[in-house]
Formats: structure tokens, sequence, C-alpha cells
């Protein structure tokens, strides 16, 4: 018996150790982004100080090391970038022939394109994601959104036939921090194509895309005020959505935020969309291609640290193959590379904040003490930084914190069934119902699942596609609204009859 296989054999629960095959360092070079000291607030097309007077840190979470000092937009700031957006709107922006507006949209796009190292590099300093994820995802998925919309600017009235679209007014936007740049193209891009004007609020973890992005606005020469971009804490985005003077707010993050936005615009008659939470259930048959799924499997837990929406969290496998697919998991797991983010081999980043580092954690605690098995790949985590193993929990109860709640972080529970209605029970047993996957062979049996699953998005035989010309939004408390397609324009017209 070799070395690697007698360690197997006395590992409890048989799984495999690492091959001894590291890959040398990598690393992008970081110095192609320039970072400010300091930045202001984006209004009317230009920094200025904020009114408030506050700052606070921006870090980087692999490294804890300070990034810059971000403003904390106050009430007054606030209220400046609604009236630069307002002004913005009514003298120039919505009257603009669309296909010139198309031209801006084009111009952001480009730019994006051509800029793509800096953002990319930008995103993993600032949010922790790996250098791989954000220069093949993030940033061309961007620009492909700005892209797309431009494509419809000056063709809205084919997207929605014998009625007279138009603009709704001043759009408020927060976003979060898992996908700052893609969560800022998914708001504005739509935004601007269908004539409105914008306030975004970037997440307080992970401003720096969006303040890099008001450079590509200036390169576009962009009018002043038709995107404005404040910088602030949950505080900053409640006077957003509280103020008078702006006519739709669009929300991605958390259900509780979503749900108290809600509860603060019932009756004002604002337009509202909120994307949030899930806890998607990713199901695998017994005639799936295993080591296909597998694949499937770990990118939809373990992409971008399990802060995602729509990650799947929750792996439904059919019993008869349950043994053979956890052991598959758990050998590719081993395989995956944890550590710097600007590193081009690294597989799995920092967790984006210390506070979100220890829900990670007590969550995992819970299933621990609620009875789950843990399994976690060895694995060597640097000292400083905020990081967490991949994990995944076997014998998981349907009514465990870890099955039931949305963890964001990368963590995995296993469940079982037998048949196809007992796998639509348990996907959607849950107040979610933000995407699904479902792996298997047989075509009819895709289109049968894909009809009773409760989720807004369902991948099959893939985990974790994106799109733009495809909608993207959920059921129950993962919100409502779509974004993305031609759906995601829905929200910013107001549709007169012809
Ligand atoms: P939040 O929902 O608090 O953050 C989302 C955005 O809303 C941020 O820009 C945030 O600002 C802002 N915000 C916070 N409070 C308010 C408010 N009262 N009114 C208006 N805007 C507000 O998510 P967190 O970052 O706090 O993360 C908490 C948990 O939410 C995570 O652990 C995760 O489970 C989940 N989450 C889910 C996301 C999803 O896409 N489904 C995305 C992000 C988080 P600020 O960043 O300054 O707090």
């Amino acid at each position: 018996m070799t070395k690697e296989k007698r360690e197997i054999a006395r590992r409890p629960d048989k799984a495999p150790i690492a091959t001894a095959w590291d890959y040398a360092p990598a690393p992008e070079a970081r110095d192609i982004v320039k970072i400010q000291e300091r930045y202001g607030l984006f209004i009317g097309g230009k920094f200025v100080e904020p009114g408030s007077g506050e700052r606070y840190t921006t870090i980087d979470p692999a490294r804890e090391e300070p990034l810059s000092e971000i403003a904390q937009a106050g009430k007054a700031d606030v209220d400046r970038a609604v009236r630069a957006a307002r002004d913005a709107f009514a003298n120039g922006w919505s009257g603009l022939r669309p296909s010139e507006r198309a031209k801006y949209l084009f111009r952001i796009a480009r730019l994006l394109q051509e800029r793509s190292r800096e953002f990319a590099v930008l995103e993993s300093l600032n949010g922790g994601k790996p250098i791989r994820e954000s220069r093949d995802v993030d940033v061309p998925l961007a620009a492909a959104h700005f892209f797309y919309y431009a494509g419809w600017a000056d063709k809205l009235e084919y997207a929605f036939p014998n009625r007279k679209p138009r603009p709704v007014g001043v759009a408020g936007q927060i976003i979060p921090w898992n996908f700052p740049l893609l969560m800022l193209a998914w708001k504005i891009a739509p935004a601007l194509a269908a004539g409105n004007t914008v306030v975004l609020k970037p997440a307080e973890t992970t401003p720096l895309s969006a303040l890099l992005f008001c450079d590509v606005l200036r390169q576009a020469e962009l009018p002043p005020g038709v995107v404005n971009i404040i910088t602030g804490d949950g505080r900053t985005g409640a006077e957003l959505v509280s103020h008078p003077d702006v006519d739709k707010i669009a929300f991605t993050g958390s259900t509780e935020v979503g749900k108290a936005i809600q509860r603060n615009l019932a009756g004002t008659g604002k337009r509202l969309t909120l994307e949030l939470g899930g806890k998607a259930a990713n199901i695998v048959f017994d005639d799936a291609p295993l080591d296909q799924a597998v694949e499937g499997i770990v990118n939809g837990i373990y992409f971008n640290q399990g802060h995602v929406c729509c990650a799947g969290s929750r792996l439904l496998v059919q019993e008869s193959i349950y043994e053979t697919v956890v052991a598959k998991l758990k050998r590719r797991m081993a395989t995956l590379r944890v550590g710097d983010p600007l590193d081009k081999n690294t597989d799995v980043g920092a967790i984006n904040s210390k506070q979100q580092l220890e829900k990670i954690t007590a969550l995992v605690q819970s299933g621990v003490d609620e009875g789950a098995e843990i399994y976690q790949p060895p694995c060597k985590l640097p000292e400083r930084g905020y990081w967490f193993v991949p994990t995944v929990f076997t014998n998981v109860a349907q009514s465990y914190r870890i099955a039931q709640e949305e963890i964001f972080g990368p963590v995995l529970s296993v469940l079982t069934f037998r048949t196809p209605d007992e796998a639509i029970e348990k996907a959607n047993n849950t107040p979610y119902g933000l995407s699904a996957g479902v792996w298997t062979e047989k075509g009819s049996r895709i289109l049968a699942m894909a009809q009773r699953l409760r989720a807004g998005v369902v991948w099959a035989n893939t985990y974790n596609r994106f799109d733009p010309a495809s909608p993207f939004g959920g059921y129950k408390e993962s919100g409502f609204g779509r974004e993305g397609g031609r759906h995601g324009l829905e929200p910013y017209v107001v549709l007169d009859d012809a």
C-alpha cells in the first residue's frame, strides 16, 4: 500500500487527502490600479467632499490592510445627489434621442473592457474574491450588461409592443458586497437605457470599483448628474430609500433589510424591486454525469467563497448514488486552493469581512451542535485576513439551521431523496425561491422538475451561469422583480397606451 493510500485508510471518513502538487505563486500585479488615499462623493459629474464630514476606512480583507478613506454620505449629501439626478433627468437625459443614450452605454461597455485588468485587480483587492473570477466572470459580465442594454435603448417600443414606454425618473439603487461591479452594471445599465437617472450606493465594505467606475463615466463623457455614486453604510441606504424625490428603489441584499425597505415604502407609491437571499437546492439524480455534476456542485457553492445569493447551498442527492457523490466531492474539495485572491491559481479567496466570517463560523458551529457531520479538507490558511475552509456537512436534517438559513459562505449541506416528488418537496421547503439546479440525463425530467421548482432560475446540468439576456430574480422571500433581459427594463419604464 502506498503512503497516501495508508493515510486515506486511516482517515475515519476515507476522504482522500490533497496530493502534494503545489503550484508556484502566480500573483497578478497589484500596481496596475491606482487607489487614491481618499475619495469624495460622486455627485453632478464630479467628486465632492461629504457634507457630513464623516469618513471610514475600506480594507483588503485578505491582508486586513487599509486601502482608502471613504466618505460617509449623510442626509444632506443624499439630498444633493438626488437633486443632481433630478436636474439631469429633467434637463437633458430623459429627452435625449434614444440612439444617443445608446452611444453612451456602448462607450461605457467598451471602456470597461479596455480597463478590465484594473477593475479585476481592484475587485479582488477590496472584496477578497479570486482574480480568476473577477477577471473571467465579474468584469466581462459587467461589460456585457452595458452592451446588452445599449442595444435596447433605441428599441424600447419593440420591447413593449403597442405601448409607449417612458422613463420613471430618478432611481435609487442599493447594492451588496458580493459582486460590487456586476451588481452596479445590473442596476445602472437598464435604468440609463430606459432614460432614467441614478443615485447608487455601493456596499460599505466594497466601494472601490464603483468609485473607479466614476472615472469611466468621465471618460465616456456621460452628462453630469446622470449617474451619482454615494458611499456610506446602511444609514446612507436608508436615507436614499426614504428620500421623497426618488421614484424607484432597486435593492439587492439581505432579506431582512429588503423587508425593512418594503415596510418603509408601503403607501408611498414609489416603485420597488428586491433581489434578496436564497437557499438553493442543487438536485443530482442517479442518471446524472457524476464527474460533471461534482464540478457543478463545487462551482455552485465554493464560487466566490459562497457569497452568492443563488449559491447551490443545499445539495440533494438521490439515495442510490449518495456514497459515490460524497466521496467524489470530498476528493475534489481536497484540490481546491484557498489563499491570496490576487494569485491566478487561487480557487477560493478571502471572506469579505470580519462580520461575515463571524456569521459563517456561528452557523457552522450550529450545524455541528445540531448533529450534522462536518468535513473540511486539509488546508493551510494564511495567517492574516479572513478565511474559511471549504466545508461540507452530511447527515443533515431538514430542520437544521444550516439547511434553512442563508450562510453566504463556502458551506454545503447534503441531503438525500428517493423520488422526484421527494426532491421537489425538499427543494421547495424553504422561505426562499431564487434558484435551483437539476442534474440528470433526461430532458423530460429537467422540464418536469423546472416546472415544479419554485425558483426564479433553474439551471440544468450546469450551475451559476449568467447572461445579460436572461432574467434573474426570485419568488417568496427571495424578492420580486427581474433583472436582466427584456424583463429587466420593466421596472424602469412607465407604459402608456400607444
Ligand atoms: P445588507 O442587506 O445589509 O446590505 C445590502 C446593501 O444594503 C448594502 O449596500 C447595505 O449597506 C445596505 N443597507 C443596509 N441597511 C440598509 C437600510 N436599512 N436601508 C437601506 N440600505 C441598507 O447585507 P449585509 O452586507 O449586512 O449582509 C448581511 C447578510 O445578508 C449576509 O450575511 C448574507 O447572508 C446576506 N446578503 C445577501 C445578499 C444577496 O444577494 N442575497 C447580498 C448581501 C448580503 P452597508 O453595506 O453599508 O451595510
